[in-house]
């Protein structure tokens, strides 16, 4: 088609008035036939046009009057709105501040309102001022349901309202950051807000969320009628915990604790007693748990009694020094690895398994003797399911043989008698069965229960027997435990190894132990890099009663403390720190007291708590030991017995401690001493030990204590030690001894005792005290001096000297 474009623009030209009209050629009269035609078609296109646009026009005019209409409403609104808001921000910000603002708005608002997209609405100028005047640019109505009544200072506010209407912001400052968007949502949202059949579904949502919040502050005012929580309070708790705790949020109990004056961020741990304020601030009751329940859980689930399975029995083997407790260990695993177990190599990791004829294991611990067996026991550790108590035939029942009866039954684990070295020519089993009768250890033969096996550790005679024994009471004692589950156990032993770090034994008492599993060992964790069993092989797994030696700790952790395995690593960490500080309390504990045991006890029996005073005596001689026993229990009366767990005789040692420990009981030490590790573990375990060296006087203390009166008074101030190196024998003066002093100092004059190993063997006074030939006063730490005893002779080389001062304390 011709293009009449380059025709069009010269056809009106002639017309407007030109040069003189020529007549038109043909062509020409064609040509403009043409153009007439194209502009006829033009001038009906644009015709139809404008109608199309007059008609949109009327559309567009009515539509303008509907929104004007509409418009007006909101405006009206948004006014009643706007004013409600200006005078809260008024009673919000204090009066001198609502002019500023509004002077601000009223300048700057109006020019960014204009520009802004939503401007394009015919709001009046004022309106748009008075929307702006919310502080922090949101308008009224949006968040004012929202907001509890404040409790007493503002902490039961929702906490997300805080950051929009904490604090006023200027809106004109919002503004000239150029923010405008923010500006027209405000609008947008106070018009939402206030007009119900407009409403987004967002505004749908926060309105539920509103009424779902009221409903709860209702209920929060309304005591009684709330859910109220039990919430339970650890020593301490962090502020994040105990708000999911009492499904508070974080910032509310952030608040709640400003307002006591405890300045305290989320993650920080705040005091049981401040959170149980916290608690009942939010109408929430509180129950205080002895224990960071960070603990709780750690144990696992019950195991139900099907999943149970026989497992090995534990056993400990106790007995007098030298009656053959290493020599029957040793022979009862070596008839073992003779029997064909592979290697024959033994490794040495505190614990080994032996296989009886019958094909049954027994797990043998091998720290023989009381001592390790009641310090795994002051630490929990039930590990040992019997005691073989090996007694000698040939020298029958001795001191230590009665104390390991009284530790088995302190425990209440059952014993196995081996009559040991009845290869022996002066062997008599017979008088070994009658003297465990005054123990109540009464053998089978003699119409008792207690199974007794004669046996030779030298010669090998009556192992399997004793092996036999022991199945048959683990049968009695019907030993289970659910090998599927995750693993729990004991310490067994533990060390620093130079190449491989950190290595504990380990006996599994329940579940199945996994090479890679994250375990808790006492106040250690770590993932079990190796397992190796007792013949040092590798292992990958190790079920119930198996011991194994476990390497990947993170440090080497007491023995008789709990091991169990957890999730995950930071559980173990958070178990590990909380055990962590749990010991560095109970030390300060014990530095600051140092009595703890006895002032506890005073504490518990005054409070009516406790109804027992348990006591361990060591004595010097046999007779005052029980005389001290006699005298103690007369004092007792109707509301507090004194119990005597054990009396013995000699100096004490860390097993009375432990034992002292397991149950609570103070330590009566009559004329004898505890040895260096006894003190030691006496100080870092609160354990009392209480010297006397006069009956009266400990029948004096008991007493007082069982009425809950008062505490005993030291009597004595100790001074220091002295070591005799050498005795020299002096014509004019008689004896004298040359000493070293080992702790704290030696003074003229001061109340001496002389130990021989541990036990007071004279109590009297220095006669001399010199240094080189030189009287003196007084003689301290790491020096050497001289002295002589006045009236007492009986001087030897390693003897100590105890000095002491004699205090009057009022009681
Ligand atoms: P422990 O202190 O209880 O561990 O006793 P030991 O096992 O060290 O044994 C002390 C001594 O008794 C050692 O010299 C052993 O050889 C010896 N002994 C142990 N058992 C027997 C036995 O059955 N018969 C004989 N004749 N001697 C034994």
């Amino acid at each position: 088609a011709p293009s009449p474009a380059p025709a069009a623009p010269q056809a009106p030209r002639p017309r407007q008035g030109g040069p003189a009209p020529r007549a038109l050629t043909p062509a020409e009269q064609a040509t403009r036939q043409r153009v007439l035609a194209v502009a006829a078609q033009r001038e009906a296109e644009r015709r139809e046009q404008e109608k199309i646009s007059i008609l949109s026009a009327a559309e567009e005019a009515r539509r303008r009057e509907e929104e004007a209409a509409r418009q007006a409403l909101e405006d009206a609104k948004a006014q009643a709105i706007a004013e409600a808001a200006a005078r809260e921000a008024a009673e919000a910000a204090g009066t001198e501040h609502v002019p500023a603002a509004l002077a601000v708005t009223t300048d700057e608002a109006k020019p960014a309102i204009v520009a802004a997209p939503a401007a394009a609405r015919p709001v009046t100028p004022a309106v748009r001022e008075t929307l702006q005047l919310k502080p922090g640019g949101r308008p009224a109505g949006a968040d004012d349901e929202d907001e509890a009544p404040r409790g007493p200072g503002g902490v039961r506010r929702p906490a997300t309202v805080a950051p929009k209407r904490g604090v006023p912001v200027a809106p004109a400052k919002k503004l000239g950051d150029g923010n405008r968007r923010g500006g027209r949502i405000d609008v947008q949202a106070a018009l939402e807000g206030a007009d119900e059949k407009v409403r987004s579904l967002a505004s749908v949502r926060r309105q539920r969320e509103r009424e779902r919040r009221q409903a709860e502050l209702e209920l929060l005012r309304a005591d009684g009628v709330k859910v109220v929580r039990e919430v339970i309070l650890p020593e301490t708790i962090t502020v994040q915990e105990l708000a999911n705790r009492m499904a508070a949020r974080g910032n509310e109990v952030v608040r709640a604790l400003m307002k006591m004056g405890v300045m305290a961020t989320i993650t920080q741990a705040i005091d049981a007693d401040t959170a149980e304020l916290v608690v009942s601030e939010f109408g929430h009751k509180s129950r205080r748990v002895s224990d960071s329940d960070v603990e709780i859980g750690l144990e696992g689930e019950a195991d139900e009694d099907a999943d149970l399975q026989i497992r090995p029995p534990v056993v400990t083997i106790m007995g007098h020094v030298d009656h053959g407790k290493t020599s029957l260990l040793d022979a009862l695993r070596h008839t073992a690895v003779a029997a064909g177990e592979a290697g024959g190599i033994t490794q040495h990791i505190g614990a080994y398994q032996v296989k009886a004829p019958s094909g049954a294991l027994i797990t043998f611990l091998d720290t023989p003797g009381h001592e390790a067996f009641t310090a795994m026991r002051a630490r929990g550790a039930a590990a040992t399911d019997i005691v073989v108590l090996v007694v000698a035939a040939d020298d029958g029942v001795m001191p230590q043989t009665i104390e390991a009866i009284k530790h088995a039954q302190a425990a209440g684990v059952p014993l196995i008698v081996a009559i040991n070295k009845i290869d022996r020519p002066g062997a008599d089993a017979n008088r070994v069965r009658q003297e465990l009768l005054q123990y109540e250890i009464v053998v089978e033969e003699m119409g008792g229960d207690t199974q007794d096996v004669e046996v030779s550790a030298l010669k090998k005679l009556g192992l399997d027997k004793l092996e036999e024994a022991i199945l048959l009471q683990a049968e009695v004692l019907e030993l289970r435990a659910n090998p599927d589950r995750s693993a729990e156990g004991a310490i067994i032993e533990s060390r620093l190894d130079k190449g491989r770090g950190p290595v504990a034994t380990v006996l599994v008492q329940k579940g199945t132990l996994h090479q890679g599993d994250t375990v808790v060992a006492g106040a250690q964790w770590g993932r079990v890099r190796a397992m190796l069993d007792d013949k040092g092989a590798n292992v990958k797994s190790a079920g119930p009663s198996a011991p194994v030696e476990i390497l990947g700790l993170s440090g080497a952790p007491v023995a008789g403390e709990p091991f169990v395995v957890v999730e995950n690593e930071q559980r173990a960490r958070e178990i590990v720190e909380y055990r962590a500080q749990k010991l560095r309390d109970r030390q300060a504990a014990a530095q600051t007291a140092g009595r703890g045991t006895m002032e506890e006890m005073l504490a518990r029996i005054q409070a009516g708590a406790q109804k027992e005073v348990a006591i361990v005596v060591k004595a010097d001689v046999q007779g005052s030991a029980e005389a001290i026993g006699v005298v103690v229990t007369k004092v007792g009366n109707e509301e507090v017995r004194v119990r005597v767990l054990y009396s013995g005789v000699g100096q004490i040692t860390e097993s009375d401690v432990q034992l002292a420990k397991a149950s609570d009981a103070i330590i009566v030490a009559f004329n004898v001493r505890a040895n260096v590790q006894a003190r030691e573990l006496s100080k870092s375990e609160g354990v009392d030990i209480r010297y006397y060296s006069i009956i009266y006087e400990v029948a004096d203390d008991i007493e007082k204590l069982v009425k809950g009166k008062l505490a005993p008074v030291h009597r004595e101030k100790f001074l220091g030690y002295a070591e005799i190196r050498q005795v020299f024998n002096i014509t004019k003066t008689g004896k004298v001894a040359g000493c070293y002093v080992t702790e704290g100092l030696v003074k003229r004059g001061c109340g001496v005792r002389l130990l021989r190993d541990n036990v007071v063997i004279h109590q009297g006074e220095l006669s001399q005290l010199k240094r080189f030939k030189d009287d003196v006063k007084e003689v301290a730490r790491g020096y050497e001096c001289g002295l002589s005893f006045a009236g007492f002779q009986d001087l030897r080389e390693g003897d100590v000297v105890e000095c002491y001062e004699t205090e009057i304390v009022a009681a």
